[in-house]
């Protein structure tokens, strides 16, 4: 049985277990409330109650982002100056955010409602690494010396894009944070920045280590509000040059529409995903089990990446099966602060009612129900892990991006069919393999459509490995050197000697 740990215990606002420090607007290094007044709610996951109101950013308040951000581009200190200075902020960032680590990590867990341990333990570390590993990259952005035909003596810049609009989703909030804001300010650019409605909180306390970190005034804005009125702001502005965008791909489209319509600012979108996990018979099966519930339920099932279509090889299907469904036994899911709480609830009600709407359609389609598929509690937005299996390609539950903790297990029985099947999709963000074969690893590898392959193992992220997707995953990619080119404009110079 599943089992809720415990009662969420902070349900009151008085008894909040950290301290919500900011809640406005940063524009131009000033703290400020919105141009309309304007404010909204940020509740806890666990139990629907109000953590805090947080300044609602529209786009007045982003146009007066835009500026300060362009002016701090055009005429602040921060592109000219001395590249290692630039890291040395950076590198300061992370160390404040190292020494805030406790803290960060109780806050991102109030307004999400991942487990602490989750948080301290995965996001506030690879964040940290994130900003360190950015902080290395400031001075070492080199253009080419290029021999051309005729006495001329040739070469490149790689400069600052300038103003960047960045729109983070409330999955991973600090972590997203890091990807975005790393590669932006090592290149020198300047950013307006808007967390999601249900998660600003985190973004907002590590805009204040920014400028405690030395960061100068206007190169970040955050604009905690909606996305249809702050978001669309940014993507429609005509002075924003380049906008990064991760979330659904629904909104990645309507990004590119803006950038479009309004002056084809440069558009990186990451957004979700349908990934295979594929478990061979000559895989280590213990293993590969803990791979494919960690796969999918890590996060609550909240990743782009998740595993959530997990292929089994016929001759070890239910052996497989078996094992998963022992090991998902002993998920426990309960309040984000006990320490034995292994699942949090969903992040919203929005979130929680999508996820039981695909629990149904599993059901009603003919998929068999092995475990869960129930809300867990009468508070917040728990729901059980729940696995399917005898689920058929053409299931809406195998096609369609669930986002919560839904395992559908689809059986297959040779080489060709998996890959064939696999690639299946309109998104390739990720894909794994078990297999003690090396060939048969290699292979699939190559063939696999997606951003990333994991052999053996699951999730495994760095700050120096790329990440991003094929086909309708997104467009670019995120982290390592890779992402420096999101950022950077190349120019041409050319000198007659
Ligand atoms: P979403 O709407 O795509 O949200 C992502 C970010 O985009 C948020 O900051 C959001 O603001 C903003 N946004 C929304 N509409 C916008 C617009 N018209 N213009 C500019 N920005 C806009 O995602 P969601 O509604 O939270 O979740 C829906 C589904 O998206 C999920 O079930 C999941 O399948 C997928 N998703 C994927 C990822 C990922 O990591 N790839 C992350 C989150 C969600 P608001 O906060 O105000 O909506
Ligand atoms: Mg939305």
């Amino acid at each position: 049985m599943t089992t809720l740990s415990s009662a969420p215990a902070h349900s009151h606002a008085s008894k909040l277990p950290v301290e919500i420090k900011q809640t406005k607007l940063l524009i131009n290094g000033v703290w400020q409330n919105a141009v309309s007044g304007k404010t909204f709610e940020t509740l806890n996951p666990a139990t629907g109650d109000v953590i805090a109101k947080v300044a609602e950013g529209d786009k007045a308040d982003v146009d007066k982002a835009v500026a300060a951000a362009r002016h701090a581009f055009d005429k602040g200190p921060w592109k000219k100056m001395n590249a290692r200075e630039r890291g040395k902020i950076l590198y300061r960032l992370a160390d404040l955010v190292e020494k805030n680590i406790e803290e960060l990590a109780k806050l991102e867990s109030l307004d999400n409602g991942k487990p602490l341990a989750d948080a301290r333990a995965a996001d506030l570390p690879l964040a940290i690494d994130c900003y360190r590993y950015y902080a290395g990259w400031a001075d070492k952005i080199e253009g080419k010396t290029i021999p051309i035909n005729g006495n001329f003596f040739c070469y490149t810049r790689h400069e600052p894009v300038g103003v960047v609009g960045q729109i983070i989703p409330w999955n991973f909030p600090i972590l997203m944070q890091s990807w975005k804001l790393g590669p932006a300010l090592a290149t020198g650019c300047t950013v307006v920045l808007k967390p999601a409605e249900q998660t600003p909180l985190t973004a907002l306390r590590i805009g204040e280590l920014a400028m405690e970190a030395g960061l100068p005034e206007g190169v970040l804005n955050i604009i905690p509000g909606y996305g249809e009125t702050a978001g669309a702001a940014i993507s429609e502005h005509m002075d924003v040059d380049k906008v990064a965008f991760t979330g659904s791909t629904e909104v990645g489209k309507l990004i590119m529409q803006a950038a479009a319509r309004s002056n084809l600012k440069r558009v990186t979108l990451e957004l979700g995903g349908k990934s295979p996990n594929i478990v061979f018979a000559d895989s280590d099966l213990d293993a590969a089990v803990e791979g494919a519930f960690f796969a999918l339920f890590f996060n609550q099932g909240q990743c782009c990446c998740a595993g959530s279509r997990l292929f089994v090889e016929g001759s070890i299907h239910d052996k497989f099966v078996e094992k998963l469904h022992a090991r998902t036994k002993k998920q426990k899911v309960g309040d984000p602060f006990a320490a034995d709480t292994t699942q949090g609830p969903q992040v919203s009600q929005e979130q929680f009612d999508r996820v039981m709407s695909f629990i149904k359609s599993g059901k009603d389609q003919g998929a068999t129900l092995l475990h869960g598929g129930n809300r867990v509690g009468d508070k917040g937005y728990f729901i059980e892990p729940t696995i399917f299996t005898d689920v058929q390609d053409n299931h809406k539950i195998a096609q369609e991006e669930i986002f919560g903790p839904v395992l559908s297990v689809i059986r297959f029985n040779s080489v060709e069919e998996v890959i064939e099947r696999g690639n299946k999709n309109m998104y390739g963000l990720a894909a794994a393999v078990w297999t003690r074969d090396i060939k048969k690893a290699h292979r699939l590898a190559a063939e696999l459509k997606a951003g990333t392959v994991w052999v053996n193992c699951y999730d495994v992220f760095d700050a120096a490995a790329p990440f991003g997707g094929f086909k309708m995953s997104g467009i670019g990619r995120e982290l390592g050197e890779y992402a420096l080119r999101n950022y950077t404009e190349i120019k041409t110079v050319t000198v007659a000697l």
